[in-house]
């Protein structure tokens, strides 16, 4: 039985401001924070204000700029960490940009995001006439970002089609429903998402998606390995401690959220043996070739946080 969080259930639900919702909040804190950065590899002109109005929470801390270096002088090697974990989602940001740009460049009109989250792209990207660009996640998180985008004048660049369900559930049903059409090639992301699903979730997310994909549809995932229970455990003690020297209040633990599962399967080899040519991108890789990366002596770091894959349908 793998070691899992109790935090979860099969059939849990979550607002902006919490459990799992809260992560899509971090993770466009991230990308507020590189915006306003002076070399910015990612604009997301959406993202401070999608974060300013989920309230106070773990965010905060990235936005805080004295925060780097108050940790800098409590622990240099989680200073690190920090600064890399930001890094990461700026170019994880990039790298998925890029996929959408290079699928429209290859004709590609349809697109599903799934578990979208705070992703503006339907809102940001130049989108040609004509792309339908559809958001999978649950309903109050979706609701949370139309309203509030609205609210601030934002207009979808693409024909925005919401699909307010639990990616546990019919969601390709629902897809069909708010006019997914899978006789069209469809470009697919899933970003942040599957730390958050069991292994066989995940398999079954893929096999659904590979039921919808027309031959020239493209996926693209960010994937994730299992880590061992001990790593887990002194990567959790090294931030408790340093929260606790730093007064910075834990009101979650994102590992609490996600299922480390050891069965999870590697996406990459998956596709590759159902129907995708598939290449995976270690994130590190892609950190050192975008010169976003700072080097990390302490072996617990040295993995990466994970890989990117992409892959078009055979
Ligand atoms: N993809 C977005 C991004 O990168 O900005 C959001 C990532 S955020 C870390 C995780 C998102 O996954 C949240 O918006 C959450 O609601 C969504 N999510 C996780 N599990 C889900 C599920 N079973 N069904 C629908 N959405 C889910």
């Amino acid at each position: 039985m793998a070691a899992m969080s109790n935090v979860r259930s099969h059939d849990d639900t979550w607002d902006i401001a919490t459990s799992v919702g809260s992560t899509a909040v971090m993770v466009a804190a991230a990308r507020a924070k590189e915006t306003d950065s002076p070399n910015p590899l990612i604009r997301d002109p959406y993202a401070r204000l999608l974060v300013a109005g989920a309230g106070t929470g773990m965010w905060e801390n990235f936005l805080d700029d004295s925060m780097q270096e108050r940790i800098s002088g409590a622990d240099p090697q989680a200073a690190a960490v920090f600064a890399n974990m930001l890094s990461y989602q700026a170019v994880r940001t990039h790298f998925f940009d890029s996929f959408f740009t290079a699928a429209v460049a290859g004709g590609i009109r349809q697109v599903v995001i799934l578990a979208s989250g705070l992703d503006s792209r339907a809102y940001r990207l130049a989108w040609p006439e004509g792309t339908v660009v559809f958001e999978i996640d649950q309903p109050k998180v979706l609701e949370y970002k139309s309203a509030t985008l609205a609210e601030h004048g934002a207009v979808p660049t693409a024909d925005r089609r919401e699909v307010a369900i639990d990616l546990r559930q019919d969601w390709p049903a629902a897809l069909r429903a708010a006019g997914f059409d899978p006789a069209r090639p469809t470009a697919w992301l899933a970003e942040g998402l599957l730390m958050y699903l069991p292994a066989e979730a995940q398999d079954r997310l893929f096999e659904q998606i590979t039921e919808l994909s027309a031959p020239g549809s493209r996926v693209s995932a960010e994937a994730v390995r299992h880590t061992a229970e001990e790593q887990r455990a002194r990567m959790r003690e090294r931030w408790e401690k340093m929260s606790d020297d730093l007064g910075i209040e834990r009101t979650v633990d994102i590992a609490d959220l996600t299922y480390n599962d050891p069965e999870r399967a590697d996406v990459t080899e998956w596709l590759n043996g159902h129907g995708w040519s598939a290449t995976g991108t270690v994130s590190t890789d892609e950190m050192q070739r975008l010169d976003r990366w700072i080097e990390i002596t302490d072996e617990d770091y040295q993995g990466g946080f994970s890989t990117f894959v992409v892959a078009e349908r055979n």
